[in-house]
């Protein structure tokens, strides 16, 4: 049997493939400036002066719903919550020490970001009353200090803006306000700046809890080319440096970061960022016991502090488990503080709040 071949048919397309749907779908909207959502309302036929009541929901009546966005039409909402996800962390557990400090376990699981998260965020009253969140910005940490629990734990992942931004506004609200923002949780901040400066940039915003930037301060093991960007930040925000040791030998045996970025390498950066910014900068030194307290460490703390705008905070050491480091004694911190003061080095001791519940400096590990 004889087989005709096929006739080659060539098969047109006459219809055109349809635009994509109009509406683009983005995950997060809490690290949104209200320009940046506008553009996306544009793009999505919403009108853009909508954008500063949608901020303004978000940021300043803490509306995590945009159900609750009672200004917006019905059909808009619908639209957003199609177009935009809002982080929503949970609070895992709340622990509170007589001194009024609370230590908020905080889960991102769940909200959209496919690794895994739960940081330690801490409030902290002052004498005064004033209130201060102590915010992470990492999970975990890579840096390994010595005397820091959070080292201990090992660096999982860093935060988004969102999640940074949401731990702040999680305890701005369950507190009724706060004062100050100290990015001293766990993690290293400039080893995720971008999102530490957006989320910086949303909490000072006028729309926003418009938290002023010199109530803002960032606090670094002391990254060099990171505190060089830093000078072209143009919020006025604080800058600490943890330093713990003016001798190099001492410094490396307890921050392993400083075998990368040495003394001599850190401490040009940090005077260039004083010149630069004309701000000051704090050191702060946690005193160890016959570690870093002794004659030789006050004398080297005072050659490098000597005419730079700087001021001291010393830290009382808060023992982190199994470590095999102790605080200096009473004696010796106030021997320590007059011998800076008595050569005109401002020098303040900071007194440690939240130990009762783990909440204090180099004591959070999430793990209890
Ligand atoms: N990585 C940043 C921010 C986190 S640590 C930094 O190193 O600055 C925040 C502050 O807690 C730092 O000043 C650090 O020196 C201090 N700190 C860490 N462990 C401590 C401990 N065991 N006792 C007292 N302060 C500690």
């Amino acid at each position: 049997m004889y087989l005709f071949p096929l006739k080659k048919q060539r098969i047109s397309l006459n219809f055109k493939i349809p635009p994509l749907p109009a509406i683009i779908v983005y995950m997060n909207i809490n690290s949104l400036l209200p320009e940046e959502i506008k553009q996306i309302l544009e793009k999505n036929n919403i009108k853009g002066y909508r954008a500063n009541q949608i901020f303004n929901w978000l940021h300043k009546q803490l509306v995590t719903d945009f159900f609750l966005m009672t200004n917006i039409s019905k059909e808009e909402r619908v639209k957003l919550s199609q177009i935009f996800e809002i982080v929503v962390p949970e609070i895992k557990k709340v622990q509170k020490a007589s001194d009024g400090t609370k230590k908020y376990l905080v889960d991102f699981e769940g909200q959209g970001s496919s690794a895994k998260g739960q940081v330690e965020t801490v409030l902290i009253k002052n004498t005064s009353k004033r209130k201060t969140v102590c915010v992470s910005t990492q999970v975990g940490c890579p840096l390994s200090c010595k005397f820091c629990a959070t080292g201990r734990m090992g660096f999982k992942r860093n935060l988004s803006a969102d999640e940074i931004i949401a731990q702040i506004e999680l305890v701005y609200k369950q507190n009724h306000g706060i004062e100050n923002v100290v990015f001293m949780g766990m993690g290293e901040p400039l080893l995720n700046l971008d999102n530490v400066l957006k989320a910086i940039d949303i909490i000072n915003h006028q729309k926003g809890l418009n938290i002023g930037a010199r109530k803002i301060t960032i606090s670094t093991a002391g990254i060099p080319q990171k505190i060089e960007k830093l000078i072209e930040y143009p919020k006025q925000v604080r800058l600490a440096v943890s330093l713990n040791s003016a001798i190099q030998k001492k410094r490396k045996d307890i921050m392993p970061i400083a075998k990368k970025y040495p003394l001599h390498q850190l401490i040009p950066a940090i005077k260039e960022y004083i010149d630069q910014t004309g701000r000051r900068v704090t050191f702060e030194y946690i005193l160890i016991k016959d570690f870093n307290d002794l004659d030789e460490d006050v004398g080297a703390l005072w050659e490098l502090c000597r005419g730079l705008n700087v001021n001291v905070n010393l830290i009382p050491l808060n023992p982190a488990p199994k470590s095999r480091y102790e605080p200096s004694s009473k004696k010796i911190q106030e021997w320590f503080q007059q011998q800076l003061q008595g050569n005109d080095i401002n020098t303040l001791y900071r007194k440690s709040r939240g130990g009762q519940i783990n909440a204090a400096c180099g004591q959070l590990a999430g793990n209890d």
